[in-house]
Formats: structure tokens, sequence, C-alpha cells
């Protein structure tokens, strides 16, 4: 007897995080360790009930306020170019914490992470959305990102989650000896920058063209 499957809705059916991390992986993700953390965050419990059945598509989705979770592609690129040739990510500043859905999977990556959100609302909501998984090792932070943590610095890694005009030299400065800062910089045309500092000097490498909501100042 066959059975046949009634597929609704035009979206394919059981999109889910396995196969989201099976698609990473066949779009050039190399490094296993960044695939295993986006596998462990159901991204589906960081979208309104509403775009759940997109949760596990590659691609941004709506949060509110104007703003996106990223792509999960780019989040695992970014995560990567971070990682590479390193044991972990150290003491990590998120600039943009959203949803908080980039800050649960770095929580898998790095030894302690502070994600700083501008939008009080979105914070709310970020907090919320991580309260279930109990990590020990996230916290949260009103505050303008583009001015860094001063409190928590130095950091081993920053990721901002918004694009920059230019590198905030705060977050340069905040930067360990031997620490990585990635970041959309551009208007229209934005290109993930790669910020690495050695001895001193600050070594710049560009990579692929992205589209990131702007990195704005103050708080609201
Ligand atoms: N990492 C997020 C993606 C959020 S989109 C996630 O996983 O959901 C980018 C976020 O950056 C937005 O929430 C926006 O409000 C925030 N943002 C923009 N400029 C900022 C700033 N100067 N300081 C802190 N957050 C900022």
């Amino acid at each position: 007897m066959t059975v046949k499957r009634i597929e609704s809705g035009g979206h394919t059916p059981h999109r889910t995080l396995a196969r989201l991390v099976e698609r990473l992986r066949e779009q050039g993700i190399r490094d296993e360790r960044v695939l295993q953390a986006i596998g462990k965050v159901p991204r589906q419990q960081f979208v309104e009930q509403g775009l759940a059945y997109s949760a596990y598509d590659d691609t941004p989705l709506p949060i509110g306020y104007q703003q996106t979770i990223s792509q999960p592609f780019v989040v695992a690129r970014m995560l990567e170019l971070l990682h590479a040739g390193r044991v972990g990510l150290g003491r990590t500043l998120e600039v943009g914490a959203g949803c908080g859905y980039q800050a649960a999977v770095l929580s898998h990556l790095a030894s302690d992470v502070y994600a700083v959100e501008r939008i009080r609302p979105l914070l709310d909501r970020a907090r919320d959305n991580l309260r279930p998984f109990r990590f020990a090792n996230v916290r949260l932070k009103y505050a303008d990102g583009s001015l860094g943590l001063p409190e928590a610095a130095p950091f081993d890694t920053i990721i901002v989650a918004a694009a920059a005009r230019e590198v905030p030299q705060a977050l340069k400065d905040q930067l360990a000896e031997g620490g990585r800062l990635i970041l959309p910089v551009g208007g229209l045309n934005q290109v993930l920058l790669l910020v690495e500092r050695q001895g001193g000097v600050f070594r710049e490498s560009r990579y692929e063209a992205v589209r990131f909501v702007p990195l704005l100042s103050g708080t609201e």
C-alpha cells in the first residue's frame, strides 16, 4: 500500500535543526565545533510562534523593532572566522543581543558571554528566551554596545551583529592581546571585517558581502 503524504502550505515539511546544520556544512562551513554549537540551539525558541515553520530556514527573520535574527550561515561564518586556530572564544562580547539566539550559540564556544542590546524590550525578550536554557556563562546588559563594555573588558572575542560605518575605537581598545573582533562594515554595501590584535598592531582582513541592520548609538 502506498501512503500518500499530503504537504501543506507550500513549505517543505520536516525542516529540522539537523537539516540546517547539514545545509551549513554543504555551504562550506567546516568548523565542527561551530556546527555542533549551532546544532545545540533550537532556533525555533527564539522566533515568534507564527514564524516557527521558518525557524530552520537559512534566512534572517524579523524579531520586531525593525530588527532581525541573523541568517544562520552568517552566524556560522563569523564564528568560524573567530574560532579558526583557537581552542575557544574565551571572554566574548556580543554587540546586538537581539532575541538572544546568537548568545545561545556563543555560550557553547566561549568561556563567558556578555551580550549587549540597546533596545530594552528586545533585551527583555532575549532574557525570556534564554532563561529555559539556564546558561551559567551568559550575561545580558542594556547598553550602547558601540562603546563596548568597559567594566568587563578586555575581551578575547568581540562579535558585532549590526553594521558600522567604521570600526568603533572602543571595541579595538577593549580587545585583549591576541584577541579577535568581527563586524559587518559599510552602509548599503557591507562586508565582514576581521580585526586581530597582535602586539599592539591591529590586522584587518575582509571577507564576504553581508547585509545587517545598522549599528546605532545610544539606547532606547
Ligand atoms: N544577534 C542577534 C541579532 C540581532 S540584530 C540575534 O541573534 O537575534 C542586531 C541587533 O543589534 C538589534 O537588536 C539592534 O537593536 C542591536 N544594536 C544595534 N546597534 C546597537 C548598539 N550600539 N548597541 C547594542 N545593540 C545594538
